[in-house]
This record gives C-alpha cells, structure tokens and sequence, in this order.
C-alpha cells in the first residue's frame, strides 16, 4: 500500500506492549485516524515529540485494506502549541475542544474545515488570549460545522424569532419562546438570551480568521457552558472525561482568568 503524508493533530496516545504505541489523530482529509507505532517507544528518531496529544505533526502512514488500524512510519512535529501547558485553563479548554472534534468528525470524510477550526483555536489558546471566549467560539463552530449544530433561533412550537429570552432543550437540540414554554413538560430547559444567542450565531458564520475576536460577557459565557455540556453529552451519548477536568480544576484558576 502507498504511504501517505498528512497534517495531524494527536487527539491522544497510550503504550502497548513493550514498545508499541496506539495513537489516534485528526486529519484533514481522512477524520479521525488510529494508528499502531511499532517500537516508537525505542525509535526516537522516527517519533521525535510527535505522539503528544494536543500537538500539531506531519505523519507519514500506511493504511491496509480491511483493518481499522493503520501503520504510521513516522512523524516531525510541526507544532507543539506549548503555551496551552503555562496555565490549567488554557490547557483544560483545549483538551475538551480536542475531545469534542475527535468525537463528533468519526469518520467522516472530508473534515478540512473542522481541522482548521480545531487548529486556529489550539493556536490562540496557545498564545495566551481569553480562553473561555476561544473555548466557546471555536466549540461552538466545531459542533456546527460536523453537522451538529443546533436551531438556537426559531421556537420549535410557534416557529416565533423575537424575543428577548428563549428556552434551549439539550434534549431536542432547539429553543421554545417564552409564550410557549408552559406548553414543554418533561424536559430540562436552560434560559438563552437575546445577547448569548446572537454570539451563538456569530461563531456560526464568523470567517475562521475572526473567530478568536468573539468575546463572551459573563451572561453570555454562563448560558453558554450550562447548554453546551448537556447538549454535547446528548449527541456524544456519554460525558466526556476532559470536562469534567475542567470543571475539577476550575477552583484552582486565577479569579481574573475565569472571567475572560
Ligand atoms: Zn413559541
């Protein structure tokens, strides 16, 4: 089989063996890839920094017809985005991003968009600028663009737009209008308002090179996050383990850094 070279991003990694390593990467062109290193353990020279996850690589690989798992023959790191390791938040931001990517691409085919999105917001977590903005921008783009986006607008009963405030269902992924809201039994609704959608929206359509522009207020960043996690863990069909890291360390993070 010919080998292949593509850009990665190292979604995570764990030994097998003596001195084998299991990897599993994003690509742009294939999604989400798993790969056996054979003796990258021993073979410095053909793995150099390369298997950490959260870093941006070049991998060379070998896929075989009719197994799940492909061979990579090497790697150069491209980027290791180590100013995500300087603070906890940073860090914790980017490995639920990092979780959620890998979750919602699969295997889908053709993830360009999604690899850039998960790229640009690795890279400006990385250089220190707010993270809970970046986390929610790029988050929110990311479940977008894999299709998973949800109706954040129209009230699913009265198909209504206005509205100061509106009511989001993790559970059927859309919003009910104030007016209709005691016709909803039997689901957990959490409040959106008219200034958290309209960032909602702006992280839908934003080009990729302004998204890191985006700031969310503390109203905003508050209903955000409380839709997000039983949103996610609706689609995804599971909690993910990189949240709830980053709710552990949240008493751990400077006051001023929380707020941004
Ligand atoms: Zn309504």
């Amino acid at each position: 089989m010919p080998q292949k070279k593509t850009q990665a991003i190292v979604l995570h990694g764990r030994d097998l063996g003596e001195a084998d390593c299991l990897v599993t990467f994003l690509t742009p062109e294939a999604g989400r890839l798993a790969a056996l290193a054979k003796h990258a353990r021993k073979s410095k020279r053909r793995f150099m920094n390369c298997l950490e996850p959260l870093s941006l690589v070049e991998f060379i690989y070998t896929e075989k017809p009719h197994q799940e798992l492909a061979r990579l023959e090497s790697g150069v790191l491209v980027e290791a985005f180590r100013g995500l390791r300087r603070s906890l938040l940073p860090l914790a931001a980017a490995a639920v991003l990092t979780e959620v990517t890998g979750e919602l691409v699969g295997t889908m085919d053709t993830v360009a968009a999604v690899f850039a999105t998960l790229k640009n917001g690795l890279g400006h977590l990385a250089a220190g600028q707010p993270p809970w903005s970046l986390f929610l921008s790029h988050l929110i783009r990311v479940v977008a663009e894999t299709g998973f986006g949800p109706q954040w607008e129209h009230c699913r009963l009265c198909g209504e737009a206005d509205g100061s405030l509106v009511w989001f269902s993790p559970a059927q992924g859309n919003v009910v209008c104030q007016g209709c809201v005691g016709r909803v039994t039997g689901e957990r609704l959490y409040p959106l308002h008219r200034g958290s959608r309209k960032l909602l929206q702006a992280a839908h359509r934003l080009p990729l090179a302004h998204l890191a522009r985006l700031r969310f207020p503390d109203l905003a960043r508050q209903e955000t996050l409380a839709v997000l996690r039983p949103f996610l863990g609706q689609i995804i069909g599971r909690e993910l383990p990189s949240w709830g890291f980053l709710e552990k360390i949240l008493p751990y993070v400077e006051p001023s850094e929380t707020r941004r």
